[in-house]
């Protein structure tokens, strides 16, 4: 039987499916094996109009709403959600080609996570009240910002749909998303969902496209916000085109995470998270702790378990639960990824494990793990985004935390110690937003979640979400008389 995920049509526009198929054709590949399971259709300037039209109209009756009013309708579409998980988690093992064991327990229900707690969060978004003595007094309104714009990478498609699209309308906004022209199939089913949770049309819009069309939408004067997850380059060209209309912006961009094992570790635990750290969705995850900092005391028993629990690996069709790592998400991907192993054994890496693609007609590579690796190798210096593990020496304690910064990323770090005051006062240390101890990728949404440096401005989920989807409007009342010089 063929393979189809053919969705209704190509964009959600205005509370409905609409195609054009006078744009350019973008096929969806199912990773695994090859097979086109769908033909979409980028968006033309004319649907991109439509979109942005319908937000500014939809959003202009939903910031009217109570947020009480506004966070029942997500945290209905939580429900629907988690009620259709079965459904949402094959459309995305099929969208990127991660197992459905892991699709099952990190996206859609992550995603539902999302509209649950910004919808409990949206009845609470209120100003304050500032007293300046018996005269006078300012409150501040929070206001939504208008229409934003959010724009999706390849890996994750369902959470990042939501992780941008909750907090923006439970603070009063509407949303055209682009998701990425690898996976554009999930945010759909999101529009979709948000539609029978009661939204109105044009809240959340869904185009297709590639730069293009992300392009379009940012440097479009109705936009008031732009959402990025992607790449560093991406984000530069992106960040630069909204400082043009002064927009607000959050940009969740690349890494090239420390993850530090001290002697004193729990070798499992570590192991486990180093595991965690770099193959868990084949790899493809920003906040990957790919340079795996190991102490001397412990290295060679940690790259001797690592190496036998990475055996303990299946590689397969990602739809069958007993798979444990899929195909990257493309050709291309994979050809980036087996370029950089190449680059690590030609630059005096030691192989341990891996190393090659996988058999069979789909995008697989071998979870690879080297070691001996030193900071000045590619493999070390720049995010692969694919499943290949660095392993370094250490040490010192300092020796290790300043080897850790000297990178222009600092999205996300990990320490595994058992001396809490250690972990405690490294991680201090560290440049990066969304550090571990113990652990490592744990993403809730009650946690902000972001980068410094090069790998980001802003924060997705938690509260702190909130400030980047609203501004403050200051209002000073003067209850006396005005005492003007003249
Ligand atoms: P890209 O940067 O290539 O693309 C990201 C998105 O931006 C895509 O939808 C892309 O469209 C779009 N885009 C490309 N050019 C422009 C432009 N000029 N204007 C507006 N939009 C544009 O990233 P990938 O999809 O390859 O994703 C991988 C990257 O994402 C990695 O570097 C990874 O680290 C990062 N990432 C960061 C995360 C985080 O939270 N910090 C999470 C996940 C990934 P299209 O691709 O369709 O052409």
């Amino acid at each position: 039987m063929t393979l189809s995920a053919q969705p209704v049509a190509s964009h959600y526009i205005d509370g409905a499916y609409v195609e054009d198929t006078s744009g350019a054709e973008i096929p969806v590949i199912f990773a695994a094996t090859g097979e086109r399971i769908a033909t979409l259709h980028a968006a033309t300037p004319a649907l991109i109009e439509r979109a942005l039209a319908a937000a500014e109209r939809a959003q202009r009756d939903w910031a009217k709403l109570t947020g009480r009013e506004r966070g029942r309708i997500l945290l209905r579409a939580a429900e629907i959600m988690r009620s259709r998980n079965e459904e949402l988690s094959q459309l995305e093992t099929l969208d990127t080609g991660k197992p459905i064991q892991e699709t099952r327990v990190a996206d859609a229900t992550s995603g539902a996570d999302a509209f649950e707690y910004f919808g409990g969060l949206a009845g609470s978004l209120t100003g304050e009240h500032i007293p300046l003595g018996p005269d006078a007094f300012t409150y501040t309104i929070r206001e939504p910002l208008g229409v934003c714009v959010g724009i999706g990478a390849w890996n994750y498609p369902t959470q990042i749909a939501c992780w941008k699209g909750a907090p923006a309308l439970a603070c009063g906004n509407a949303m055209v998303f682009k998701p990425s022209e690898e996976t554009p199939l999930c945010a759909l089913k999101i529009a979709e969902i948000l539609t029978e949770a009661g939204a109105p049309p044009g809240l959340y819009n869904v185009v297709q496209g590639r730069g293009d069309v992300g392009a379009a939408l940012v440097t479009d004067p109705r936009v008031a916000k732009v959402s990025l997850t992607g790449s560093v380059p991406t984000g530069r060209k992106v960040y630069a085109a909204a400082a043009d209309g002064m927009k607000h912006v959050t940009m969740e961009l690349g890494g090239k995470s420390p993850l530090i094992v001290f002697d004193d570790a729990d070798l499992e635990n570590a192991v486990g998270g180093a595991i965690l750290g770099n193959f868990y969705s084949t790899g493809q995850v920003c906040s990957n702790g790919t340079r795996v900092f190991v102490q001397s005391g412990i290295r060679e028993r940690f790259l001797a378990r690592l190496a036998e629990r990475v055996a303990q690996a299946t590689l397969g069709d990602p739809r069958d639960e007993a798979t444990t790592i899929g195909p990257m998400v493309s050709a291309r991907q994979r050809d980036i990824v087996l370029g950089y192993i190449e680059a690590g054994k030609s630059e005096g890496a030691r192989l341990v494990t891996g190393g090659t693609p996988g058999d069979g007609p789909g995008w697989f590579v071998k979870p690879t793990v080297f070691a001996d690796v030193t900071d000045d190798m590619t493999i070390a210096r720049e995010e692969i985004f694919g499943p290949v593990m660095a392993v370094l020496g250490f040490d010192t304690e300092d020796e290790v935390i300043a080897r850790a910064n000297a990178t222009e990323f600092g999205l996300s770090a990990g320490v595994f110690t058992t001396d809490l005051a250690r972990a405690h006062r490294v991680i201090a240390q560290l440049n990066a937003g969304s550090c571990f101890i113990n652990s490592y990728n744990d993403a809730p949404v009650e946690a902000p979640f972001g980068g410094v440096k090069l790998s980001g401005v802003g924060r997705e989920n938690s509260k702190a979400a909130i400030n980047h989807y609203s501004q403050m409007k200051s209002v000073f009342v003067r209850l006396g008389d005005v005492a003007a010089p003249f």
